[in-house]
């Protein structure tokens, strides 16, 4: 079978212009993307458990997709974010149908604590089993985990691991939750589901981390499966998306408006501040005017500090400084929860009450030290404090 790769541009990515041709193929912690140190880039079939073993060559199939639409002359327009293996390289056109490349299929699997995906208003202190599979549909320069964002199915180790596999592994890792992660996990859309419904039947809480690039009616359908979310939103211009991650701002932020107004996950926000690209004042102040006026003031949002990597290892870290000066600018904006993300120790990452100034959750690094929230308000002026606290 000849199979011809089609990069697709941004615009044509979410114009749905790129459809997918032929019988043959045709074709985001660093608060942003669920940060791993290299070491830790592929799972070991230890991590996955006992019973894991590598498959190479896998005995789980592909899954017929969701969300796209047949041509004519045998294409397919995938209308998860429109694309497929085109950019985000999991899913493809198989004899006029279109296939998830990642169902079952996963590279990362393994407990890790719940606020390493920059959710820190629900659960405070658990262990979520965290997964990933391959592929993403942006391409950020900084990305920590290109290894498995960027890869091709093919190109990652990976081991089969069902949906119902994956939510009986975080029971018996005693995690009360599943976070998809690392990579993009909305273009493992019929995985996504799967594990949500699994994890949901065992009583266990479902939480996305995500770059929000995805239309509005599969986000809808995504919006009901899960507990929480946490958007990338990775700079307040267009240039820095189109630039820095082959994207484009609008659709992130209909994204992360749509969330909040469907209102059934729980909703965080992360930006991480990369030096000389979307660090300057006005920027961060746009980004917080338009974060108040949209979300309004009690959504957590998090100035996470930029480490080099991949095609950006020439820079320096952020300067801790500038963090501290978009969290002033934030909170002088009015939102009531800003955060500091991957400066450990540093006290931004501390949930203090907006109305008595008390410290509630104090945490260092990963770690929470303290939780003084009790029943979801201050225990010192009973102020309510928003998020899922309780499991
Ligand atoms: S390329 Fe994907 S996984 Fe990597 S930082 Fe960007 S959105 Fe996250």
């Amino acid at each position: 079978m000849v199979q011809a790769k089609v990069r697709l541009s941004r615009r044509h990515f979410l114009q749905g212009a790129a459809a997918l041709a032929g019988s043959t193929v045709a074709g985001s912690l660093l608060a942003g993307c669920g940060r791993m140190a290299g070491a830790e880039r592929l799972l070991t079939p230890t991590a996955l458990g006992p019973q894991a073993t590598p498959s190479p060559t896998p005995r789980v199939r592909p899954k017929e997709a969701k969300y796209y639409a047949q041509l004519a002359n045998g294409q397919v327009r995938c209308q998860i974010a429109a694309g497929a293996r085109g950019f985000c390289q999991t899913r493809e056109n198989q004899k006029g149908r279109l296939y998830s490349l990642v169902y079952g299929r996963l590279c990362i699997a393994r407990p890790v604590p719940i606020e390493k995906s920059a959710i820190f208003h629900m659960l405070p202190g658990t262990q979520s089993y965290s997964v990933a599979t391959a592929g993403c549909n942006l391409a950020c320069m900084y990305c920590q985990n290109y290894a498995v964002a960027r890869a091709r199915p093919e190109e990652v180790e990976a081991w089969d691991m069902l949906p119902e596999e994956v939510a009986a592994k975080a029971l018996q890792g005693r995690c009360p939750s599943i976070t998809l992660t690392y990579s993009e996990p909305t273009i493992a859309f019929e995985n996504l589901l799967e594990v949500a419904a699994a994890a949901r039947a065992r009583g266990l809480r479902i939480l996305v981390k995500t770059g929000g690039y995805i239309n509005g009616e599969p986000l809808k359908e995504l919006c009901g499966h899960i507990d929480a979310i946490n958007v990338d939103l990775k700079g307040f211009s267009d240039q820095f998306y189109q630039q820095v991650c082959q994207g484009e701002l609008r659709h992130v932020l209909e994204t992360i408006k749509a969330i909040k107004e469907d209102g059934r996950p729980w909703l965080e926000v992360a930006n991480l501040v990369v030096p000389g690209y979307n660090d300057n004042e006005p920027m961060i102040r746009a980004l917080c005017a338009w974060f108040k006026d949209n979300l309004g003031e009690e959504v957590p949002l998090f100035f996470s500090r930029f480490e080099p990597a991949y095609r950006l290892k020439g820079l320096p870290p952020t300067p801790i400084e500038t963090l501290e000066k978009a969290q002033q600018i934030a909170r002088a904006a009015g939102l009531r929860f800003v955060y500091v993300g991957n400066v450990p120790g540093h006290q931004g990452q501390n949930t203090y009450c907006p109305r008595c100034g008390k410290l509630l959750v104090e945490r260092v690094g990963f770690e929470v030290k303290q939780n003084r929230v009790a029943g979801g308000k201050c225990p010192y002026c009973g102020e309510a404090i928003v998020g899922r606290w309780q499991g």
